[in-house]
C-alpha cells in the first residue's frame, strides 16, 4: 500500500479528530498545535446528541463524560420573552478539558504531536506540500488546515468566498450563585446573543456573538455589554468573571475548502454562527470525513482538494442551511417576536429542528 505522510495544522477538535481517524487507518500523521494545553478558547462548550455520538466513535466519550456536566433544557430569552424547551440529552464540557483529551487519544494512536509549534505552508509544488514547523521546513504528501478562525495566514492558497465580517465572538469564565445546572441559557436581542451554561466544576461559561459597535459606544466593556443584554432580557443571574475576556475575529466567512494537496476543515473552512451550538460537532465530523477521503485518495493526492470541495458542499449542507436560516431570522426583531410568541404557545414546534440538528 502507498505510504502517505500527512500534516495537520491545529490541534482543536477538528484537527485532533482528523489525526485520530488517520491513525486508525494506519496513515502517518504529524499534528502541529501552536498553543500549549490546557488552553481556554471562545466557545459555548455545549454538545448535543450528534456531537456525543462522534466523541463515542472517536473513542474518548468516557473520558469526556468524566469532566462534563449533563444538559437537558434550553432556556431562551428572545427580546425578554422566556421560552423553555427540552433540548435532549447534551453535555457541557470546557475546552480546557476536551481538547487535551482528544490530543492525548491522537498521541496514543501514534500521531507525532508537535506542541507548542506554529506551522505554515510555504510551497505547494505538484508532488508535495512544504510546510514550516517552527524553524524547520519539511515535505508532506498532503496538509489539513484545522487552524480555526485565525487560519488566514497559514497559507495553502484557499481563497475566501465570503471574507470575515459580521458579529465577533467573546467568552469568559465566571462564577454565579443563581444558575440552574443542566440548563443552557440564551439571551437574544438586537446586540446579538449571549449563552450561559454551568460546567462540571461549577464555573459558568459565558459565550456571546456580538454586533460590532461604532463610535463613542465602543468605550463600553464587553462584560458590561453582556450584563446589559442579560438585564434587558430579564435573565436573573449574577456573574462574577474569572480570568480574561477572550474575543475572536468577525465570525461570518466561507472559504474554498480544498486546492491540490491542501484541504481545510472545521472553522478554518468557514463559519456558521454559534447560536445553534453545532460548531464542534461539525468540526469533529469534518475531521473524520477528511481522513476518510485522504485514505481513499492515497493514489491521487493532487486531486484531494477538488474532491474535498465537492464533498464539503454536500456534507452538512442541510444542517448548515437550517442554522443559517435560524440565525438570520433571529437578527430581525419582528422574526424574534413571532418566534417567541409561537414557541411560547407551541414549544413542540422546536422539536423537529432539535431532532434534525442532533442527527449524526
Ligand atoms: C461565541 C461562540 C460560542 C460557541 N459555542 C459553541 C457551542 O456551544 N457548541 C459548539 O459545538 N460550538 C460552539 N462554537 C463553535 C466552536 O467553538 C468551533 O466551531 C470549534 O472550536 C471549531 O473547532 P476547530 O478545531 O475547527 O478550531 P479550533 O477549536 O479553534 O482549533 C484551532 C486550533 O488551531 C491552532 N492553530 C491556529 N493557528 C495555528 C498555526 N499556525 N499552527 C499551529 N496551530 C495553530 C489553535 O491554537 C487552535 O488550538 C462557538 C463559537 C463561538 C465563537
Amino acid at each position: 500500500m502507498n505510504s502517505v505522510r500527512v500534516l495537520v495544522i491545529g490541534g482543536g477538535v477538528a484537527g485532533a479528530a482528523c489525526a485520530i481517524e488517520l491513525r486508525k487507518r494506519g496513515i502517518e500523521v504529524t499534528l502541529a498545535e501552536r498553543d500549549p494545553f490546557p488552553r481556554i478558547k471562545v466557545c459555548g462548550c455545549c454538545l448535543g446528541g450528534a456531537g456525543i455520538r462522534l466523541l463515542e466513535q472517536t473513542g474518548v466519550l468516557p473520558a469526556v463524560r468524566a469532566v462534563s456536566a449533563d444538559t437537558h433544557t434550553w432556556r431562551g430569552y428572545l427580546d425578554g420573552r422566556l421560552i423553555e424547551i427540552p433540548s435532549g440529552d447534551g453535555i457541557a464540557v470546557s475546552r480546557e478539558h476536551l481538547d487535551p483529551i482528544l490530543i492525548a487519544e491522537a498521541k496514543r494512536l501514534g500521531t507525532d504531536v508537535l506542541q507548542p509549534c506554529e506551522a505554515a505552508i510555504v510551497d505547494t509544488p505538484s508532488n508535495q506540500v512544504q510546510a514550516k514547523l517552527g524553524s524547520q521546513v519539511q515535505p508532506f504528501d498532503c496538509v489539513v488546515i484545522a487552524a480555526g478562525l485565525k487560519s488566514g495566514n497559514v497559507g495553502g492558497r484557499l481563497p475566501w468566498i465570503e471574507t470575515p465580517h459580521g458579529p465577533f465572538g467573546m467568552s469568559v469564565m465566571a462564577t454565579s450563585t443563581r444558575i440552574d445546572r443542566g440548563v443552557i441559557y440564551m439571551a437574544c436581542d438586537d446586540e446579538g446573543y449571549v449563552g450561559l451554561v454551568q460546567l462540571d466544576d461549577g464555573r459558568v461559561d459565558v459565550a456571546a456573538a456580538l454586533r460590532p459597535l461604532l463610535g463613542s459606544s465602543k468605550t463600553i466593556t464587553l462584560m458590561q455589554r453582556v450584563r446589559n443584554m442579560l438585564d434587558r432580557s430579564g435573565v436573573d443571574v449574577d456573574l462574577d468573571p474569572i480570568g480574561n475576556v477572550l474575543t475572536t475575529p468577525p465570525l461570518r466567512r466561507t472559504r474554498q475548502s480544498g486546492n491540490g494537496r491542501v484541504i481545510a476543515i472545521g472553522d478554518a473552512s468557514g463559519y456558521v454562527e454559534p447560536f445553534t451550538g453545532e460548531g464542534m460537532t461539525w468540526a469533529l465530523q469534518s475531521g473524520k470525513e477528511a481522513a476518510q477521503l485522504i485514505d481513499t485518495c492515497r493514489l491521487d493526492l493532487l486531486g484531494l482538494g477538488e474532491r474535498w470541495n465537492q464533498h464539503s458542499r454536500t456534507m452538512l449542507a442541510t444542517k448548515k442551511r437550517t442554522c443559517r436560516i435560524v440565525t438570520t431570522a433571529l437578527r430581525s426583531r419582528t422574526a424574534r417576536q413571532v418566534a417567541a410568541r409561537t414557541l411560547g404557545i407551541f414549544p413542540g414546534i422546536a422539536r423537529p429542528l432539535i431532532t434534525q440538528l442532533n442527527k449524526a
